[in-house]
C-alpha cells in the first residue's frame, strides 16, 4: 500500500471512528471524500498532463487559511509518492546543488516571525542549511526577516511578491513580481512551479535563474509532521531538492532534526551550514 493510500485509509478509519463515537449516521465505505475545491496545489507543474492514476482524495485536515492565493483548481493533486519526482528524461530541478547532499527547501510564508526565527536558529544549531523561497508579501507583513535568515546561514530566494502563476501573466507583471518587495537574489522558484520557455527567458533577462525541485512532499495537503518526515526519510535521494512550505507542518527544528537523523541512517546527508548565506553569491551545501 502506498503512503497516500495508507493516509486515505487512516483518514477513513478516523472519520468512521469519530462518527461512531458521536452516534451519527454511517459512512459508506466507498463514499468519495469531497474534492478540495480551490484545492491547494503549489506543487504540480501546470504543463503536466493529468495522471492516469486515480486521484487520491484530499485528507480531511483543514487547510491553513491565509495562504497567499487560492491554488489553481486544474492541478492533479494527491499523486502517489513515486509520481512526485520528475520521471526519467524529464530533466532535473536545475538548482545549484552539485553535491550528493539533500537540500530541504521551504516556500511561501511562515505563520509568525517568532516561529520563523526559532526554526532558523534551531536548524543552524543542527548544522543544517535549508533554502527558503519567500514571498515578498510575507516580508512586507514582517513574518520573514531575510537578513536574519542569511546571517544564520540560510539561503533566501524569491518566490514572487504575491504568488501568481507566471505562465498566466504578462512579462511586465512577471518583472513586477520579481522586483521589491520581492526577495532579491540569484534564484527564483516560480509559484506552483509554473514555468515555460518564455517565462524562463523573462526571468533570465533579469539575471536570475529558476530552481524547482526533485521531490514534492505535498505537505500543503495538511499532512501531519510525522508523515512528511517519514516520506522525506524514505524517498529523498542523494542530491535532491525537497519541496515543503513554511506555513505547513514540517517547518520546525524537531521535524528537520528527525529528517536529518533518518536520512543519516540511510547514509544520506543534508546540506551543512558553513557561515552566513548571501543573496547572489555561490550556493554552498
Ligand atoms: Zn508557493
Amino acid at each position: 500500500m502506498s503512503l497516500p493510500q495508507a493516509a486515505t485509509r487512516a483518514t477513513i478509519l478516523l472519520a468512521s471512528l469519530l462518527l461512531a463515537l458521536t452516534a451519527c449516521a454511517q459512512v459508506p465505505p466507498n463514499a468519495p471524500a469531497s474534492p478540495s475545491a480551490s484545492g491547494a496545489d503549489p506543487s504540480a507543474t501546470p504543463s503536466e498532463s493529468p495522471s492516469a492514476e486515480p486521484v487520491v482524495t484530499p485528507t480531511s485536515v483543514p487547510l491553513i487559511t491565509g495562504l497567499p492565493t487560492p491554488w489553481p483548481s486544474d492541478y492533479v493533486t494527491g499523486k502517489p509518492v513515486e509520481q512526485r519526482r520528475p520521471g526519467p528524461g524529464e530533466g532535473h530541478t536545475a538548482g545549484p546543488n552539485t553535491t550528493d547532499r539533500i537540500v530541504l527547501t521551504f516556500d511561501d510564508c511562515p505563520r509568525s516571525l517568532d516561529e520563523f526565527k526559532q526554526t532558523v536558529t534551531g536548524v543552524e544549531a543542527l548544522g543544517v542549511r535549508v533554502v527558503l523561497f519567500a514571498l515578498g508579501s510575507c516580508v512586507q507583513e514582517g513574518k520573514i526577516d531575510v537578513d536574519f535568515a542569511r546571517q544564520h546561514g540560510m539561503f533566501v530566494y524569491s518566490h514572487s511578491v504575491s504568488h501568481p502563476q507566471f505562465t498566466k501573466i504578462s512579462d511586465d507583471a512577471i518583472r513586477k513580481q520579481l522586483s521589491p518587495p520581492a526577495v532579491q537574489g540569484a534564484w527564483v522558484r516560480p509559484p506552483y512551479g509554473a514555468t515555460n520557455k518564455h517565462v524562463k527567458q523573462v526571468i533570465e533577462s533579469l539575471g536570475m535563474k529558476i530552481w524547482l525541485w526533485d521531490f514534492d512532499t505535498e505537505d500543503w495537503r495538511g499532512k501531519p509532521q510525522e508523515q512528511v518526515v517519514g516520506e522525506v526519510v524514505q524517498y529523498a535521494e542523494a542530491g535532491d531538492t525537497v519541496l515543503m512550505h513554511m506555513q505547513w507542518h514540517a517547518f520546525n527544528t524537531q521535524a528537520i532534526a528527525e529528517m536529518k537523523q533518518g536520512l543519516e541512517a540511510r547514509g544520506l546527508q543534508l546540506c551543512r551550514v558553513d557561515g552566513p548565506a548571501t543573496a547572489d553569491g555561490p550556493f554552498t551545501c
